[in-house]
């Protein structure tokens, strides 16, 4: 697409006048998308009004909600630089990511889980010089906001929009932060809106589509995959609720007939196990979704199977990254079953992709094992003033996403891990992902990880976290090596099992695998 988000905004609303664009489950609110455009360009007026321009940064710092969604529309109209900031973040993370990007107005909101935003956000003012204001959703700062729109004509919003080109940057998004410190992709009109567009198409989204979406929209998962996919297509944006709750989920979906569901894998396993319980929810609350995207980490064939079982038959798993906004492979509803379950699918449109050997960078042959790297449309910009950062990883426009992957000869990807998560163990490479998913075989398992620890022998053992079912007996080594006796090589067997309540996760649900190696070593240490 060779447009502004705002262009195409204004496409979609001609288009699909009446049409439910909206939806903010917890508060009942609904916006049709003549409704949408009406409150998007209130906030942009009032945007405009209170000195903001293009170019300019604004934060986001907020759950799910509709408010989150205008203004993602709004800064978009205005070619302002929208910085999504992780709900999640304390003072600490807040201060650096403002300062880094050199946000000029945060939009916070109330408070979620307990916490007080605007207080947190007052306490780092002093030290962020650029930060000339803070508006808080839902307090007469917001409202002040609206209601400055009557300062600025629509004529005068209109004539911005026309200066804005599809290359303008529009967005900075922080990595999940899942192997260390987040980054800030810079990102385009073009980048974002064209993702969003493709990976609608590969769930063939029209008009008629009610796309429910738990996961949140300060990353890509929820503000490009979904929003944008919703846009692009007339569809329309289901928010279940401003964090991740499964029953909430489950229930949006069937009190508004979503026809698509999203998810990590974590989210989709955590729905499953509430269907399983009996209790209020069964796979008939399932009977209108048709499609619906996992992604995020690596994605069970397990839990895809069981989804298609319940009847979400064209479910697609994606694969990308913040960096490559975000989505580079998707698998698709008319794939052969095993290719469904068991690969990220195939390069997305108008993208490259290929498998190099990481440390002489040639490509590999096919069913060889290296890194991921693509190039086309949806490369980032760069890293937000951090051209050393960028260079590392984008050589000659291809991007090299640290992950692991295999393509087969019909072009399928698997994605094995992370070259960081890789274990090394007496000269023999384990993909730790082969060994979670035979873990994921045994009847007591719900959910397994597997790290290395140093090990002074091997350089580095095999321990598995496990997340067993509920009133299961804890399962000890010994137990998990009499299972693995005769079906899975003996240095792939884990040395330690530990058996966890909740893995340590990041606000995207992903599970900080860092976080599980730390706590292993100190096991391990203690022992000693
Ligand atoms: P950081 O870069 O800060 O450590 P992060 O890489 O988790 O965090 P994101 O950009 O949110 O930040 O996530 C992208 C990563 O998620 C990919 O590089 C990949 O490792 C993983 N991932 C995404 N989708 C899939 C998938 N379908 N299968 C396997 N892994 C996936
Ligand atoms: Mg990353």
């Amino acid at each position: 697409i060779e447009e502004t988000i705002g262009d195409l905004l204004d496409r979609t609303v001609r288009t699909h006048h009446d049409r439910e664009a909206l939806v903010d489950v917890p508060s009942g609110r609904r916006w049709s998308y003549a409704e949408l455009l009406v409150d998007v360009e209130r906030v942009a007026r009032g945007l405009v009004a209170t000195g903001v321009r293009t170019g300019d940064r604004v934060g986001i710092w907020a759950p799910n909600c509709a408010e989150w969604t205008l203004l993602q529309l709004a800064t978009a109209k205005l070619g302002v630089i929208l910085v999504n900031i992780n709900p999640a973040y304390r003072t600490h993370e807040l201060e650096f990511v403002l300062n880094q990007s050199g946000v000029r107005m945060l939009v916070c909101a109330e408070s979620f889980k307990g916490s007080d935003y605007p207080a947190m956000a007052e306490s780092v003012r002093p030290a962020c010089p650029s930060l000339a204001q803070v508006v808080v959703i839902g307090r007469a700062s917001w409202t002040e906001l609206l209601n400055n729109a009557s300062l600025v004509t629509r004529t005068r919003l209109l004539e911005i929009q026309a200066g804005l080109r599809p290359d303008d940057p529009i967005n900075i998004q922080y990595t999940s932060g899942t192997t260390g410190f987040p980054k800030g992709a810079t990102l385009s009109h073009r980048n974002i809106l064209n993702n969003g567009f493709f990976v609608g198409e590969g769930c063939s989204y029209t008009e008629q589509d009610r796309i429910c979406i738990p996961v949140p929209f300060y990353h890509c998962f929820g503000m490009v995959m979904g929003n944008l996919a919703a846009v692009t297509h007339g569809a329309c944006m289901v928010i279940p609720g401003p964090g991740f709750d499964p029953a909430a989920t489950l229930r949006a979906v069937r009190d508004e007939g979503c026809t698509s569901l999203y998810g990590v894998p974590t989210m989709f396993i955590a729905e499953l196990e509430l269907i399983g319980r009996g209790g209020e929810f069964s796979t008939a609350d399932l009977a209108t979704v048709r499609t619906g995207i996992m992604a995020g980490s690596l994605c069970p064939a397990s839990v895809m199977r069981a989804l298609i079982d319940a009847g979400v038959t064209d479910l697609t798993i994606c694969y990308g990254m913040t960096e490559t906004s975000p989505v580079s492979t998707q698998t698709s509803p008319t794939d052969p079953f095993e290719k469904k379950v068991g690969t990220v699918g195939r390069v997305g449109p108008h993208l490259e992709i290929r498998i190099v050997d990481p440390v002489t960078r040639e490509v590999v042959p096919r069913g060889t094992p290296g890194e991921f790297c693509t190039r086309g449309y949806s490369v980032m910009i760069g890293y937000w003033e951090q051209p050393d950062k960028t260079a590392e990883v984008i050589n000659d426009g291809w991007m090299a996403t640290g992950d692991i992957g295999v393509m087969d000869e019909d072009g399928y990807v698997e994605i094995t891990g992370r070259i960081k998560d890789l274990v090394i163990r007496g000269g023999e490479n384990i993909y730790p992902r082969e060994v979670e998913e035979f873990l994921m075989g045994h009847p007591d398992v719900v959910d397994a990880q597997v790290v290395g620890v140093p090990d002074a022998k091997y350089g580095e053992e095999l321990m598995a976290w496990l997340r067993l079912k509920e009133g299961a007996a804890p399962l000890t080594a010994e137990a998990v090596r009499a299972y693995a006796q005769g079906r899975l090589a003996h240095y792939k067997v884990p040395r330690y099992v530990q058996v966890i309540d909740e893995f340590p996760m990041t606000v995207t649900g992903k599970i900080r695998k860092v976080e599980l190696r730390e706590k292993g070593e100190q096991i391990l240490h203690e022992q000693e």
